[in-house]
């Protein structure tokens, strides 16, 4: 049977637009750009108010660059998220840093996030520097405003206007977690935008193919679930997707989406924890990425996860491609 989960399969938002689309209606391209673990990915999935990017408490989750599409009545925001920008270690982390950097030049506005929680630290003052090299319009974020009472609140932000010393680059004050100054900031990011169409139709709203979105959650679940003991030398791949007819008591028989992934790591030491005694990390790895799934697909997951042992594939251009992570993107 023909799987409706082709490689072009998008994510659909039922999202109507009432009236017509006006003659001075905006669109473009916005890059999200700051340290790993700043809130990035938190702030796309606000924005669009659902999951659609992954977001975990360990930095550098976001690997392929991932396009989110949040269309208004004003305007079509076609939001970049890209990985977090840091000094590179091996091959996937240099690809990483490319894939940030070569946003910047493509987009019409930048979202600066930067952590109010935080000072202002070097890693942010490598990326100031960066854009500093462009003529993008740059929107900074000061996020995590939650974290603060209102006095440190303003303390940080005068930390961090002196530490930008920049007149055009105005800070928006938001919390990504609780949506405090979203609204306000589409609203910003929209008429920054140039006059143009709609670039995508209004009800998609993110240009991945579902595959990756899925290997993307269980991925999630494994650095969540592990933490520190299974660093980032972990990749999923989405073998097989079906749809498959499950026997009910009630119905008869009812539609299931069988998914069949592969856990990649670099080591048997890293296999042994990943499995954990009796198998029960992976079965709690498993639950948690299925019951994502099922809200994703929106439907019943039967989910079967297998890990495979591949030394060094960081390391490796071709199980790179094979990957996903393509080196000219
Ligand atoms: P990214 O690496 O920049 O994409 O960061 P993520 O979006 O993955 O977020 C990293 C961590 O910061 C996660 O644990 C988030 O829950 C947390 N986080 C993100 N935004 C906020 C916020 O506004 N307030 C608080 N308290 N935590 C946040
Ligand atoms: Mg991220």
């Amino acid at each position: 049977m023909e799987s409706r989960y082709g490689k072009s399969f998008l994510v659909f938002k039922s999202l109507s637009l009432s009236e017509p689309i006006a003659k001075d209606y905006r669109s473009g391209f916005v890059a999200l750009i700051g340290r790993p673990n700043v809130g990035k990915s938190t702030l796309l999935n606000q924005c669009l108010g659902e999951k659609v990017a992954i977001t975990s408490p360990v930095a550098q989750t976001t690997r392929n660059r991932l396009r989110a599409i949040l269309t208004t009545k004003t305007a079509q925001l076609i939001l970049v998220d890209t990985p977090g920008i840091h000094k590179p270690h091996h091959l996937l982390g240099e690809r990483l840093v490319q894939t940030a950097k070569s946003s910047i030049g493509e987009v019409d506005v930048v979202l600066l996030i930067l952590e109010a929680n935080n000072r202002p630290g070097k890693g942010d003052a490598f990326i100031v520097n960066l854009l500093k090299k462009y003529e993008v319009p740059v929107i900074v974020v000061l996020n995590k405003s939650d974290l603060l009472n209102e006095e440190n609140y303003a303390v940080a932000e005068k930390e961090y206007s002196n530490f930008l010393n920049n007149p055009n680059w105005s800070i928006h004050r938001c919390s990504a977690i609780q949506g405090e100054g979203c609204s306000e900031l589409i609203e910003k990011i929209s008429i920054q935008l140039p006059n143009g169409p709609l670039l995508y139709p209004p009800e998609m709203v993110c240009d991945q193919p579902e595959k990756i979105l899925l290997a993307e959650l269980i991925r999630e679940q494994v650095l969540i679930n592990t933490r520190e003991e299974v660093p980032h030398s972990v990749a999923v791949n989405i073998d097989r997707i079906e749809d498959i007819k499950r026997p009910s008591k009630k119905l008869g028989s009812i539609g299931v989406t069988a998914i069949l992934a592969t856990i990649l790591v670099e080591r048997k030491s890293q296999k042994a924890i990943l499995i954990g005694k009796g198998g029960r990390m992976l079965r709690l790895i498993g639950q948690e990425a299925r019951l994502q799934m099922q809200k994703l697909i929106d439907g019943p997951v039967y989910l079967e996860c297998f890990v495979k042992v591949v030394p060094d594939w960081r390391r490796k251009p071709a199980r790179l491609l094979e990957l996903g992570y393509g080196s000219t993107e």
